[in-house]
């Protein structure tokens, strides 16, 4: 977004035109106006976070209204650098309009920079009951403004500490929110071969969709504190921020046992969410929009360094993930981040878009999806449970369906019923199918 400073000129002309359009819905609808813009310190009214910001007033203005059954004549918008503004004539008392403005100002933190102005049918304003506090040290009333106590830098800079802090909050929340439906889409899109889904609990004794729900629902404050840890340690090389991301996830895992009463339901996908957030952390700035590439770049940024060097030097086997690193060279899901994603961004994501695109609801086309995984990586959870010549032999299975012109529900009911007499779960594909969501969300919302 270009950024401009506004000269005196300029909001002079603003300010009577904003006079003549209120006169222009008074005379027009003979009904109270309320005018909206947002009270800006400095030379630059217009940022990402102000009209982030303004668009929220606006959603919250327009909700009340609609709460509150008034109904609005006209709604006339400007969107210039001197300001977003909007002006809603109304039918309702101007008194009564008013009170719902004062409220949605006072009800949040950023209201502080809300300018919710009513004007009745005569023309003139409304006086709000209570003057605003002073936004740099909190005093009441209009004692410093008046007095000119801060300088116009230190206002601007106060405005842009609150806008910033409310949208870097509200993302975080997002982000650690949009991971654990993602968690929960997963376990629910079905059918999944020998795993929990709503058909059955797969190969699984111990697990059911509540389980996997409780589960999800109790790693949300720790996905946001590693969104936090990510922008905390935006500054530093990106591989400082790994041990941080790391010492949290310990945290969680505890977390989640309490949850599950002992049992691994997330694991694998706590690793990827936990380095997914905090790249989100890492790349935020005021839109809150995201990019695919620079996301997994970022994730591959955090783990390359450590994780290839902690599996170049690995002596003792500790996890089936090392050892069949050990055997194989299998890397699992540490290879999977430390290379960015490559089983999401060129196997399951554009599968998964493809069949979007193609009509398929996001259940059919997570299973499709699922199953070019499952077909197309190496599956660490399905060797420790069957072997590698078992796990093998599943997957070329996958690969012949998913060859197929037209996979139908029976052909993957019947993978699902192979998986289960054998006793195989593919939970490292079930996790990069949540990525998979997760991602698909988070760069296309
Ligand atoms: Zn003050």
């Amino acid at each position: 977004m270009e950024e401009r400073e506004v000269t005196l000129a300029e909001v002079l002309d603003a300010r009577e035109r904003r006079v003549w359009i209120q006169n222009e819905l008074i005379r027009k609808y003979d009904c109270p106006v309320i005018s909206f813009t947002m009270n800006i310190a400095g030379p630059v009214k217009v940022t990402a976070l102000t009209v982030r910001a303004f668009e929220k007033g606006m959603r919250m203005l327009q909700k009340a209204l609609q709460e509150a059954e008034i109904t609005v004549n006209k709604e006339y918008r400007i969107s210039e650098h001197t300001g977003y503004e909007a002006f809603l004539s109304v039918q309702a008392d101007a008194k009564r309009v008013k009170d719902i403005c004062v409220e949605i100002e006072e009800s949040i933190d950023i209201g502080r920079l809300f300018d919710m102005d009513v004007l009745g049918t005569d023309g003139v304003k409304l006086d709000r009951k209570k003057e605003r506090s002073c936004i740099v040290c909190g005093r009441e009333g209009r004692y410093c403004a008046s007095r000119r106590i801060h300088s116009a830098a230190e206002v601007a800079s106060a405005m842009h500490k609150l806008l910033q802090t409310h949208f870097l909050q509200e993302d975080e929340e997002r982000t650690a929110e949009q991971a654990v439906c993602a968690m929960i889409e997963e376990v629910c899109t079905t059918p999944k071969p020998g795993l929990v889904d709503r058909n059955n609990n797969g190969s699984h004794e111990d697990m059911d969709i509540p389980l996997f729900v409780r589960s999800a629902l109790s790693l949300k404050p720790y996905l946001q504190t590693c969104f936090r840890l990510g922008y905390e340690y935006r500054d530093e090389p990106a591989a400082m921020t790994f041990p941080h991301l790391r010492n949290a996830g310990l945290e969680a895992e505890k977390t989640m046992y309490e949850a599950t009463s002992g049992v691994n339901t997330h694991k694998g996908a706590l690793f990827h969410f936990g380095l997914l957030t905090g790249a989100a952390g890492r790349l935020w700035h005021a839109e809150g929009t995201y990019d695919l590439t620079e996301i997994t770049d970022t994730v591959s940024a955090f783990t390359e360094t450590v994780l290839g060097r902690e599996l170049k030097e690995l002596k003792e086997v500790h996890t089936t993930g090392e050892k069949l690193y050990r055997e194989y060279g299998i890397t699992g899901a540490r290879g999977e981040a430390m290379e960015g994603y490559p089983s999401v961004r060129e196997i399951a994501m554009p599968v998964f878009v493809r069949a979007l695109e193609a009509g398929h609801d996001r259940n059919e086309a997570g299973a499709l999806a699922l199953l070019q995984l499952i077909a197309g990586t190496t599956d660490t959870n399905m060797i420790r449970r069957g072997g590698k010549a078992l796990a093998d032999e599943a997957s070329s299975k996958a690969q012949a369906l998913a060859d197929k012109e037209k996979v139908s529900e029976q052909d993957l009911l019947d993978l699902d019923e192979y998986f289960i007499e054998n006793h195989l779960s593919p939970g490292g594909c079930a996790d990069l199918l949540a990525v998979t969501y997760f991602l698909y969300d988070l760069t296309r919302g």
